[in-house]
């Protein structure tokens, strides 16, 4: 079997954990917590981190953070995870969407600022799978109508737009230690931001809003999304390896650009470079012409005992948004083929070179066979 993602734990990872039980420091009160904070804030070259639970829990606590007045619309892709919308909603806030571009499956910022209302109070930008959004124009349209950036970078540990690192253009950036992730946590997130007041308001927003003067009093409610001790301890030791993490990740998916080349015309590969970045292929996503062809294709891989995985669903098409009467008679027509047509191959960090190879000569094979 290969699966779709195997994580890679080859530095100090067993020390650091080994020294969280021998020092007993387990919890969230140990001292890898502040040390990868502050390690992965300098990373990105932002002030503070803030460690937590799960990417998730990060976009929940950077949404609330920001204090939105409620009913605030908030711009964000249709095509990504359900995380950043339902944060939103849990917020009181309301997600209005945008389209994907077809090359860099990235959200359309083109589209942004009809969007845009007396309303609007802040773009939630996702970079997709690899490859940054453009942050130009967010950035233009942020000062022109005075909205607030919540930057989600949970795919792009390391990756940078023109240079600058992605997770220091919001206002308030998130990322996720998910295992298949750049580096991971087992679960674990983390918030950055260069401001004293949302530090603070992450802070205690991460730890049920204690109130400061009287412990187990509250004016407001916050979540237990505490990182423990162990997974910071996983997180130092990762992020000693970074860049080793990302020059492999890249290397996974030069070597599957060469393997798939000789049915490029066939199938779409995911873009190896934009204006702006490198991709640094969070997975390896590929795009077919059709859902058949595309669960065909799945389906060959499968007999061969190899993981795939559908791409993201839209948030105009989920049931429970649905159900809430949003998004009524809107479509994405991008985003949509993206949902219905894109499948991502075994691209994790822990994937042996004769594995790719595998991978790479059974698609070739069914993609001739089924298109
Ligand atoms: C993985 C991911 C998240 C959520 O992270 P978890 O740690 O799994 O909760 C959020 N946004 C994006 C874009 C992601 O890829």
């Amino acid at each position: 079997m290969i699966p779709v993602n195997t994580p890679l734990l080859a530095g100090n990872e067993a020390k650091y954990l080994q020294e969280c039980i021998d020092t007993s420091w387990i919890s969230s009160e140990g001292p890898f917590v502040k040390r990868f904070e502050k390690e992965f804030a300098a990373y990105n070259n932002r002030k503070y981190g803030v460690a937590v639970a799960n990417g998730s829990g990060a976009l929940d606590i950077a949404v609330r953070a920001l204090g939105l007045p409620e009913g605030s619309e908030v711009i964000l892709p249709t095509f990504t995870i359900i995380s950043p919308a339902a944060s939103l909603i849990y917020s009181g806030l309301k997600p209005v969407l945008v389209d994907s571009k077809p090359d860099s499956w990235n959200m359309d910022v083109d589209q942004i600022e009809a969007k845009i209302t007396s309303k609007t109070k802040a773009i939630i930008v996702v970079h997709i799978y690899g490859l940054p959004v453009e942050m130009d124009k967010i950035l233009e349209l942020a000062e022109k109508y005075d909205l607030k950036i919540i930057e989600d970078a949970a795919e792009m540990h390391g990756q940078e737009y023109n240079g600058q690192r992605c997770g220091s253009f919001g206002d308030i950036s998130i990322f996720s230690f998910y295992p298949n992730k750049h580096i991971t946590t087992g679960e674990g997130g983390m918030i950055v931001t260069d401001d004293d007041h949302l530090l603070e308001r992450c802070q205690s927003l991460r730890n049920l809003c204690f109130k400061k003067e009287q412990r187990y009093v509250h004016d407001e409610l916050g979540w237990n999304y505490r990182m423990t001790n162990l997974q910071a301890a996983l997180g130092v030791a990762q992020l000693e390896n970074i860049d080793k993490h990302i020059e492999k990740k890249r290397e996974i998916g030069r070597a599957y650009n060469e393997y798939l080349k000789p049915i490029q015309h066939k199938i779409q590969l995911p873009l190896a470079n934009t204006e702006y970045a490198e991709n640094i292929y969070w997975v390896y996503g590929l795009m077919t012409e059709s859902t058949a062809q595309r669960d065909a294709l799945i389906g060959e891989l499968r007999k061969q005992k190899i993981g795939t995985r559908t791409f993201f669903w839209c948030m105009h098409e989920q049931p429970v948004f649905k159900k809430m009467g949003l998004f009524e008679n809107e479509s994405y027509p991008n985003a949509e083929k993206l949902a219905r047509n894109g499948f991502y191959i075994p691209a994790g960090l822990g994937i042996e070179p004769d594995q790719i190879k595998t991978v790479a000569d059974t698609l070739i094979k069914a993609v001739n066979e089924h298109i």
